[in-house]
């Protein structure tokens, strides 16, 4: 039988599975305050008695979770190599801002979205995470820094809403008062424009903040950036996130990496700025990295300036993304990516 992740369980969930192994209730909030601590070992759970401890053991695991390497950039931003149990590799990265840390956490070991820019893909999606998993990458990276966490990107490795359900305990857990208790209004979900999983999202009313890769206004040139762009187009994914601005309330997030040649001609910003009018949201910019095995490089520093200005003349607010960590191949999947090599 596999042993079922214990750390992608609410409290709710523990107590029944421990009430069948005959034992009382009460026990789950303490098992649960455990897991919560970042306790990787059953043993460490001080006030849990033996018998018990010995069932956790039997028909649960706490999916630990090892540093296999960490590279530091000047900007201070650690790129993490993380091991999982099964011996798969995944990245994390620790960012240290003055209001915080933020955390950037992989929801997938690889990516299926194949999108041309993206180190992640190259290798092909492994398998998903689990809820657990991503919560993992939290507390070991806390545990690291010594320092609370207080932000959460899923922008890491894979497709979140290609692992929606995953994500979606993930969000529970994550947000839980008696767990690491971080707000939904410091998370942020990116996608590529997983169409109908923006719909049922929205339905959620969350209020984490959802972040489109956008990358492209013309369709057919979005298709072939990104693959997926295929089956949900532009049109249906502006359509979706329309809804979703209706239902939540929440700003979207569009980002938009500059490939120099690509997709940063001045035209494409004032396209840009006509499909996202009236809508509630906001542009980030992000100068993109250059992948080895793709042939993209950024754009200019100038270009990016007056792409900024051309989406603000039509009414867009827009910011600039400073990519932390390109120094130690920390940007975007590239760390794994030579690590595998
Ligand atoms: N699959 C999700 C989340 C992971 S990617 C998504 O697509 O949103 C996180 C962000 O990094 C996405 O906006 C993605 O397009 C971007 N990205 C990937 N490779 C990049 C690169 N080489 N340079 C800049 N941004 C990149």
């Amino acid at each position: 039988m596999d042993k079922k992740d214990i750390r992608s369980m609410n409290i709710e969930e523990i107590e029944k599975q421990i009430v069948a192994l005959g034992h009382s209730k009460f026990r789950a909030k303490q098992i649960y305050n455990w897991i919560s601590k970042g306790t990787n070992d059953f043993h460490e759970m001080k006030n849990i008695p033996q018998k018990l401890i010995n069932d956790l053991k039997d028909n649960f695991i706490i999916n630990n979770i090892i540093i296999e390497r960490v590279a530091e950039s000047k900007d201070n931003t650690k790129k993490f190599l993380l091991k999982m149990v099964d011996g798969n590799i995944i990245e994390a990265v620790l960012m240290k801002y003055k209001y915080g840390y933020s955390i950037c956490v992989s929801t997938q070991v690889g990516c299926k979205m194949g999108c041309k820019f993206c180190a992640s893909t190259i290798g092909g999606k492994v398998r998903d995470l689990l809820p657990g998993e991503m919560l993992g990458q939290i507390y070991t990276l806390q545990n690291y820094a010594g320092e609370r966490i207080r932000n959460v990107v899923l922008m890491g490795s894979g497709e979140p809403l290609d692992n929606y359900d995953n994500v979606l305990k993930f969000l529970e857990l994550v947000n839980d008062d008696d767990g690491l208790n971080i707000s939904h209004r410091n998370i942020t979900v990116s996608t590529v424009g997983i169409v109908p999983k923006i719909y049922e999202l929205a339905d959620k009313k969350l209020q984490i903040t959802l972040a489109i890769s956008l990358h492209e206004v013309d369709n057919d040139k979005r298709t072939a950036l990104i693959p997926s762009n295929e089956k949900y187009p532009v049109k249906e994914i502006l359509k979706a996130c329309e809804y979703y601005t209706k239902i939540t309330k929440r700003r979207i997030t569009f980002e938009y990496s500059l490939i120099n040649g690509v997709n940063d001609n001045i035209e494409t910003a004032k396209a840009l700025g006509k499909i996202l009018k009236g809508m509630l949201c906001h542009v980030n910019l992000i100068p993109i990295n250059a992948v080895e095995e793709k042939n993209y490089l950024p754009t200019s520093e100038n270009n990016i300036v007056k792409f900024k200005e051309t989406l603000e003349n039509e009414g867009i607010v827009t910011t600039i993304r400073r990519e932390m960590g390109s120094d130690i191949n920390a940007a975007c999947g590239q760390l794994r990516n030579n690590y595998i090599k």
